[in-house]
């Protein structure tokens, strides 16, 4: 993979050789390969609301976003999202200085590391991580410090001893997701609590990645790690239009944080993409105005499609964690008499038609997270029902 050159150094460069290629491209390309059911890499596959794609087409017909926007993001984009933080948690953020419109989630994520990451410093991340938080730690010459979420009566949990005694003199920042991905674990307030106080005590950055906050199912809540006392001023929250309103290929993200950490990530921010998605920015910027009842519906709908695909598995032999949040289910594969999730998923298509991720490629210890695979259910309601009545054929 990678090449050599006459001199038989490698092209590709030590920081990066270890990663390959993304676990998300090489499933879907497995699914098509098949024909199986790609319930692997995360996007609907139905489009969001037709009013959003509407907007998006007005915005190219009437020349908006056509051209570069600007480097922080369109202005209606940028108080939309304020307006979003303030309505819905009371966080309120100036839409100029303290905000900054991303190609998604993924490139907040890189530039906020690229941007706040020395070489050697140590970055606490939660275990499994979303695999891009990896290359890009890497990418910026920091070290990544897992802490790992374990099963526990039925779903993933933070051990906030072990949280506390990863943090050394050498951590430079937190790196939280809650929503989950790929366990689903919704962080309680009291762990948060815990999570803020750490962060106040030892003085440190944090970057949450929240992509999935309108996704919390039951009695769980998602709160921002920036409502915590001490925590606004030190919180980068990095959101995006790509799962809530399922548009995952329009590549519209953002940050919101105090206007030095935003100065910060726009100087990383600016030689990557520099902007994006132009006309699609003031699609999104009608969209997180929708009201309530959006993303109520949103929310049911995918709950709904949790049990569906939750009950299909529990009946084809897996083990469940039922997710709190997020539109992924984890399964243990061990009550089927496997173990290795990764030979597993690339088995699934050939045995009954079904692709999954395996989660052992977000573990740094791989072996812990051999007997997880993660199933997304996302999908139109045929396709979940057809999905599980294939996965059926594995408890015969
Ligand atoms: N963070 C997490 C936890 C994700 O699951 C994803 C995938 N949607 C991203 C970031 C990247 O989001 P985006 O598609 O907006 O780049
Ligand atoms: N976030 C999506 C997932 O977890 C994948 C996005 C991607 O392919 N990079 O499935």
């Amino acid at each position: 993979m990678t090449g050599m050159t006459s001199s038989a150094r490698p092209l590709l460069n030590r920081r990066l050789a270890a990663f390959g290629t993304t676990i998300f491209a090489e499933m879907s390309a497995l699914a098509l390969r098949t024909g199986a059911i790609n319930l692997g890499q995360g996007f609907p596959d139905t489009d969001g609301p037709e009013e959003i794609r509407e907007a998006a087409v007005r915005a190219l017909r009437e020349g908006r976003g056509n051209q570069y926007p600007p480097g922080p993001g369109v202005p209606e984009l940028r108080a939309a999202i304020t307006a979003h933080q303030e309505r819905r948690y009371g966080l309120s953020y100036d839409p100029d200085s303290e905000v900054l419109v991303t190609a998604g989630a993924t490139e907040a994520v890189a530039a906020a590391l690229l941007a706040l990451v020395e070489p050697g410093d140590e970055v606490v991340a939660l275990e499994p991580y979303y695999d891009s938080y990896a290359a890009c730690i890497a990418m910026a010459g920091g070290t990544r410090v897992p802490v790992t979420l374990r099963p526990h009566e039925g779903s993933f949990r933070l051990d906030l001893d072990e949280l506390r005694a990863a943090v050394t003199d050498r951590t430079r920042l937190l790196l939280v997701n809650t929503p989950h991905n790929p366990t689903g674990t919704v962080l309680t307030r009291a762990e948060l609590r815990a999570i803020a106080e750490l962060a106040v005590e030892r003085d440190l950055l944090v970057i949450t990645d929240e992509v999935y906050e309108h996704l919390v199912f039951d009695a769980a809540e998602h709160v921002p790690l920036a409502t915590f006392p001490g925590m606004r001023e030190r919180t980068v929250s990095i959101g995006s239009a790509g799962k809530t309103f399922s548009f995952t290929g329009w590549k519209v993200g953002w940050i919101t944080s105090t206007a030095e950490l935003v100065t910060a990530v726009r100087s990383a921010k600016q030689f990557l993409t520099y902007v994006a998605s132009g006309p699609f920015q003031y699609a999104i910027a009608e969209a997180l105005r929708m009201p309530d009842s959006y993303f109520e519906e949103f929310r049911a709908d995918m709950r709904a499609k949790r049990e569906l695909l939750a009950g299909g598995l529990e009946q084809a032999g897996f083990t469940v964690f039922r997710p709190a949040g997020t539109y992924f289910i984890t399964a243990d594969i061990r009550p089927l008499d496997e173990s290795d999730g990764i030979a597993f998923c690339r088995s699934l298509p050939e045995r009954c038609g079904v692709v999954a991720i395996p989660n052992a490629v977000f573990y740094d210890h791989r072996q812990q997270g051999a007997p997880f695979v993660r199933f997304a259910f996302c999908k139109r309601t045929s396709v979940l029902e057809e999905a599980a009545s294939r996965l059926k054929s594995l408890a015969t």
